[in-house]
């Protein structure tokens, strides 16, 4: 009865601290954004006491009669945000999705396909140090060195080669439309799966402003928390009924346990908001922001892997400014602007340094920035890595705290909570 206030003042005020960083600093890390005080609230509920291993109406625990009508809530709205037959809402996270997927439909040693990390690809899609690289063959596709988009040369001269049964599309720091009927037409001349990871772009597939991954995918996987606007999780899409039953036996038994029924709760209530028109506008407005924000940042001097972006992130090559993903991303954070240091196609430096930072306009957007802000932002972001490239870290406070006056006046008038 008592709140975590009172209980628990430490993990309270950690809890309070990120509140203020989320309300002061500008989030334009391309996976986040900020969820609706409705979806917090079904998240924070008494479902997450309940046990429902299995599905609706075939569970292993008895008092399910209640969760059963949260999870069908959730079920049916994503299979009519997405059109498709069958939704599996109970993956955990985007990783555990992609790993049901592969419980589904490989065994240990088989051989798959996904794009590199350096790419822009997951580690999940057969990176070395991940499962997916360890008990996998796995092989992995590029982009072009000519336009560092996707190579589809490349891709079906390794299909031909390997001939993995599992291709795998999509990544974590793609900018363009992936040609997902080319993909699956690669799949098919060698008899392999196409799974489409629409993780960062699904958000903008249900408001219809980017191409479904549908019907060319055998599967679909996404997280639910990125560009869709909803809680931590993931999700498993399909239109293939024996997929899709091999796939609810591969969450639940083969990798899970009891879902996360609250979580659930908060994914139905996710899914209802993007069903509404207001959404669609979002959306519409998440591109017009990503789009301003790319062209702002080229007038100022900045390359963008690939001049732009087809989504709602981009990724800033840094190297004709002589400085490394890493002094920026700190750069930006003395300025209260949250941005991730990224690998670029072909990155001479460490992943632990990279020559690029990667941007999203999802969460700016939600708070109700437009395409005006957003070119503030990118003027902000340009006066500070000039700054760095010109004086370094030692002589760049005076533009950095001339920006994080900006930011600060900024984010107070778009308060979030
Ligand atoms: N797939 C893609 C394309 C991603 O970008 C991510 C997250 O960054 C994931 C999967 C993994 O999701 P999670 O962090 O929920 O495991």
């Amino acid at each position: 009865t008592e709140g975590v206030a009172d209980s628990d003042p430490e993990v309270y005020a950690s809890i309070q601290d990120e509140l203020h960083r989320q309300r002061d600093e500008i989030e334009l890390i391309a996976s986040e954004n900020i969820v609706s005080k409705a979806v917090m609230e079904a998240q924070g509920t008494v479902l997450t006491n309940k046990y429902a291993e299995g599905y609706p109406g075939r569970r292993y625990y008895g008092g399910c009669q209640h969760v059963d009508v949260t999870e069908n809530l959730a079920i049916e709205r994503a299979q009519e945000l997405f059109g498709c037959a069958f939704a599996n809402v109970q993956p955990n996270s985007g990783s555990q999705a992609n790993q049901g997927v592969f419980q589904a439909l490989l065994e240990p040693g088989c051989t798959i396909m996904g794009m590199n990390l350096a790419s822009g690809g997951h580690l999940t899609h057969g990176a070395a140090p991940n499962q997916s690289g360890k008990w996998f063959e796995a092989v992995q596709y590029g982009v072009s060195p000519r336009d560092n988009r996707i190579d589809y040369d490349q891709v079906e001269a390794l299909a031909r080669v390997h001939v993995p049964k599992l291709i795998i599309a999509g990544g974590s720091a793609i900018p363009r439309v992936i040609d997902f009927e080319h993909m699956r037409a690669i799949a098919d001349e060698i008899g392999a799966y196409l799974m489409v990871d629409m993780a960062h772009f699904a958000g903008l597939v249900a408001a219809g402003e980017h191409p479904s991954p549908f019907p060319h995918a055998h599967v679909v996987t996404t997280t639910t928390h990125k560009t869709l606007r909803g809680p931590r999780g993931g999700m498993i899409l399909t239109n293939d009924e024996s997929i899709a039953k091999k796939v609810n036996s591969a969450i639940f038994p083969g990798i899970q346990g009891g879902p996360l029924m609250h979580v659930i709760a908060a994914k139905a209530v996710a899914f209802g908001e993007a069903l509404r028109p207001d959404f669609k506008k979002y959306i519409r407005q998440v591109r017009l922001n990503a789009d301003s924000l790319a062209d702002q940042l080229i007038k100022g001097g900045l390359d963008i892997v690939t001049g732009g972006t087809d989504t709602h992130l981009m990724l800033v090559d840094l190297r004709s400014k002589g400085v490394t993903g890493d002094r920026v991303e700190k750069a930006l954070s003395r300025a209260c602007i949250t941005t991730n240091k990224n690998g670029i196609p072909f990155d001479p430096e460490k992943p632990t340094i990279t020559s690029g930072v990667r941007l999203g306009t999802s969460a700016g957007t939600t708070r109700g920035f437009g395409e005006q802000e957003f070119r503030d932002i990118a003027d902000w972001i340009v006066e500070i890595v000039d700054g760095l490239a010109t004086y370094g870290e030692d002589a760049n406070d005076t533009i950095e705290s001339s920006v994080r006056e900006k930011v600060s006046k900024l984010c107070a008038r778009y308060p979030i909570y």
